[in-house]
């Protein structure tokens, strides 16, 4: 079974992190325990395929200062191949708060991410015409412009496109949605990505909803490819067109997450679709239900380890803690 290789379109930010006991109001001045490291979704994906076992390229865009630089040694560190669009830019940022009850306030700082461009991302064709890449993955936090650029090269070399539609405020195009294979949003997201299609879906009435109901909205917000709506410790539940990526298994069904000590979600998100991804990359003809198990799982011990890209578990931590 030949192991494919993932590539990654996405942010890296250096993520500033105070915990405070309660979230400033307006005009407030509070004091925190402070700490940084390295964030951005497109990183921690990328983090979190590579540590499922998959070769991963990672098109991102860094300013030349000490988060570039940091970029660049973590990356080393977890064998991922970067391919850098130098920006005048600074790296990416984040400011977060967390409150004691785990609640966040969180300012980005897109810096060099909003500079990824269309151009840089072309270079990556040969990569997508060598036959060795086996999933493109991206999310929202670089432009659109550069997202669809990857996914039609990925199209045009029958390579899965799997796009993660977060944050939840990110638009994401007509064009893009008609060039996505996978999509997995969470409660949020899908629902704030099928309003602005113009559909009816609240969060709050999502999880009294029967299943076709679900698979129903599912197949609005992507009529012709395969949903994926993250559910937190519920698991997550999976919708297919009809005879996309279905195997022989149902056209819709829940994967139940294993019980857990849970202590950090974020970043669970990251861990599902970077392990998500490198397991498709692997694929051979395994059906699509065990990608997800595999991804559940790996995404459930995320959340057992404080911390997002740095925490995420190895291939062999998810056998040693669930086989
Ligand atoms: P996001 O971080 O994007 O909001 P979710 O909260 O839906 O995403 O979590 C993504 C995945 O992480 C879930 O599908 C599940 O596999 C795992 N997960 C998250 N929270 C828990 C939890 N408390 N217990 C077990 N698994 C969890």
């Amino acid at each position: 079974m030949m192991a494919k290789r993932v590539i990654v379109v996405g942010s890296f930010n250096v993520d500033h992190v105070w915990s405070v006991a309660r979230l400033p109001r307006p005009g407030e001045t509070l004091a925190g325990e402070y700490g940084s490291g390295p964030g951005g979704k497109g990183f921690n994906q990328a983090v979190a395929a590579a540590r499922s076992g998959a070769a991963v390229r990672f098109a991102c865009a860094l300013g030349d200062d000490a988060g570039g630089q940091l970029a660049r040694a973590l990356a080393a560190d977890d064998g991922i191949a970067l391919h850098v669009l130098a920006s005048d830019a600074p790296t990416g940022t984040a400011g977060i708060y967390v409150d004691r009850d785990g609640r966040n306030s969180i300012v980005i700082g897109p810096g060099a991410n909003a500079a990824l461009s269309a151009d840089h991302v072309r270079e990556l064709g040969a990569d997508l015409a060598d036959a060795g890449t086996g999933v493109v993955l991206a999310q929202l936090e670089t432009p659109a412009e550069a997202i669809a650029t990857a996914f039609a090269l990925a199209r045009e070399h029958g390579v899965a496109t799997l796009l993660n539609p977060a944050p939840a405020d990110a638009e994401v195009t007509p064009g893009l949605w008609a060039l996505t294979d996978l999509t997995t949003p969470n409660e949020t997201e899908f629902c704030t990505q099928l309003q602005r299609l113009g559909h009816d879906a609240d969060p709050d009435t999502l999880a009294g909803l029967a299943d076709d109901d679900l698979h129903a909205l599912c197949r609005r917000l992507l009529p012709h490819g395969t949903v994926v709506i993250t559910l937190g410790a519920a698991g997550c539940f999976v919708s297919h067109a009809s005879g996309h990526l279905r195997g022989d298994g149902a056209a819709c069904y829940r994967q139940p997450a294993p019980r857990v000590e849970a202590i950090d979600t974020i970043g669970a998100g990251d861990a599902f679709n970077g392990a998500l991804a490198a397991s498709l990359a692997r694929a051979g003809e395994k059906p699509f239900a065990e990608h997800i198990a595999h991804a559940v799982r790996y995404a459930a011990l995320s959340t057992e380890r404080r911390g997002a890209a740095l925490a995420m578990p190895r291939a062999a931590d998810v056998a040693a803690r669930f086989d």
